[in-house]
């Protein structure tokens, strides 16, 4: 076994969205914990994003530093300023961001080999694969990052992998995805919606993804063992990679400003919404949050709002997005006036990890995202689950059918497959009505459900812990590349 590291220096490269950049950013923490100096190389915007984290972080003495690198707007077409695809104006520009990531490899090249010390190991995301060919060309080990879990990776993997699913012809039907530990059904456009996606610049990023991932050093994944075990395994397995999870790296936020400004400036109305929270009762309100990119459209909001409302639940909502539509209905109705013994709407960003933690909190209605999957796991909070698109149907199956510790509001279709039918396709109040009185009511099975996410959040915290799992697996992933280095550095003769 290698010796402990002492001059290990290694990069970043996150994905330009919320939900691979905050974790990103946990898991150069966390290395920098480990004695070893970080550099994360990002666009100014998120530099500006995660500012506070990083001035905190080196207040603190950890070894971090972030590199701007600037996007070729104008190349690119995509408007000055456009960093984050939160950011975009319309799905419109989604070819437009992909190609403005791909133009990147040029400057990063530059700016990698500039580094000092040199760099010992690239982390960069999927997204990202010609930090493959930099890797390979500078000669510096390279690790993907993801984000998501090792379930729904191994289901991408099936897909792409098999012939499954061009032998549907249902853009309806439920079938298993084959090879799996466990029976996992989904729909055709469910399957498809995270990956390669319909456009040529979507499509060529993809298949350089799972080329350059066939050169990869090894995965590290935000989870942790006990969490999917089987999948984990066989994710390994598939990918023939060595596997490191090393998660919930949400939980190596300790400090109230690192929990509470996670990604985001939270809305104005932090401290007034714990307060709010302080007044309920324990376990009896249920947090709507849709991350950082999902967006409802007016009349899908105004369902959900009446859904919130029949349930009689106390909730507490953040709409990130809203629109004057919805704004309009809003004042019209005097719904907020209508639910204000029970309910807080807030528009911003919320303090999730904050919320998720308070003790009224007893449910979350969330969009499936992994990280807001997994840091509801950390608060052994059960879920509603609505997901949107990409990787959060196949969340879902793992938070309903492997876990079981949520209630499907019963979305079915990915956002992006929605046409002239949407109104067909949302769902319903009466749907979210009975999707939050399943969640929160006092039946034995949502006792179950309960108590099953409050032994997860247990297992999710011995994780992270000194000795844990994801303790140990961050160790080895370290010490991996320790030797790695060390194999380079040694003379010629030793090698022979
Ligand atoms: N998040 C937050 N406040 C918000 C919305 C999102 O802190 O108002 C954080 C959330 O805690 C999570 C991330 O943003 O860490 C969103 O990632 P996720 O994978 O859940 O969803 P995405 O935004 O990628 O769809």
């Amino acid at each position: 076994m290698a010796s402990p590291p002492t001059n290990l220096h290694f990069v970043l490269f996150p994905w330009p969205a919320q939900g691979h950049l905050i974790p990103m950013v946990d898991i150069a923490r966390m290395l920098a914990q480990r004695r070893v100096t970080v550099t994360i190389i990002t666009t100014p915007v998120n530099t500006n994003r995660i500012k506070p984290v990083i001035d905190r972080a080196t207040e603190a003495n950890l070894k971090i530093q972030v590199l701007d690198i600037q996007l070729p707007f104008a190349k690119a077409g995509l408007p000055e300023g456009c960093e984050s695809f939160d950011m975009i104006p319309s799905v419109a520009y989604v070819a437009n961001m992909f190609l403005a990531m791909k133009l990147l490899e040029e400057p990063a090249e530059e700016m990698v080999k500039a580094l000092c010390p040199r760099p010992s190991c690239i982390i960069s995301d999927g997204g990202f694969p010609w930090t493959s060919d930099v890797a390979k060309r500078l000669d510096i080990p390279r690790i993907v990052f993801y984000g998501p879990g090792c379930f729904a990776s191994l289901c991408l993997n099936v897909v792409n992998n098999t012939n499954v699913v061009d032998e549907i012809d249902s853009d309806l039907e439920y079938f298993a995805l084959p090879g799996l530990p466990d029976r996992i059904e989904v729909t055709k456009p469910q399957a498809l919606s995270w990956g390669k996606g319909n456009m040529k610049e979507t499509k060529e990023t993809f298949e350089r993804t799972e080329e350059a991932e066939k050169a990869a050093f090894g995965i590290v994944v935000n989870s942790l063992n006990e969490l999917e075990p089987k999948y984990v395994e066989e994710f390994a397995k598939a990918t023939g990679k060595k596997v490191w999870c090393i998660g919930p790296v949400s939980l190596c936020n300790k400090r109230f400003e690192d929990i509470a400004e996670r990604g985001n400036k939270a809305a104005n109305h932090e401290l007034d919404c714990l307060k709010w929270l302080d007044s309920r009762e324990p376990r009896s309100v249920v947090y709507v949050c849709f991350g950082s990119l999902s967006s409802a459209s007016a009349d899908q909001a105004i369902e959900l709002a009446l859904g919130l409302e029949s349930s009689y639940k106390p909730f507490i909502w953040f709409v990130r997005r809203t629109s004057d539509e919805f704004e309009r209905w809003i004042s019209e109705e005097r719904y907020e006036e209508r639910i204000k013994d029970r309910g807080l709407m807030v528009r911003g960003w919320a303090p999730q990890i904050l919320i998720l933690s308070h003790q009224a909190i007893g449910g979350f209605v969330t969009h499936c995202g992994w990280n807001s999957t997994l840091e509801a796991v950390c608060a052994g909070i059960p879920m509603v689950t609505w997901p949107h698109f990409a990787d959060q149907f196949l969340n879902e199956r793992l938070i309903i059918d492997v876990l079981k510790i949520g209630v499907k509001v019963g979305a079915e279709v990915p956002i992006m497959y929605r046409g002239k039918d949407k109104l067909d396709m949302m769902v319903k109040r009466e749907a979210i009505k009975t999707a939050v009185e399943g969640l929160m009511n006092d039946e034995d099975e949502a006792h179950t459900r309960r108590k099953r996410a409050q032994e997860l959040g247990e297992m999710a915290k011995r994780a992270m812990d000194e000795g844990g799992s994801s303790h140990l697996n961050m160790t080895l992933m370290i010490e991996a590349i320790t030797e790695e280095v060390t194999k380079k550095t040694k003379p010629i003769t030793d090698i022979v």
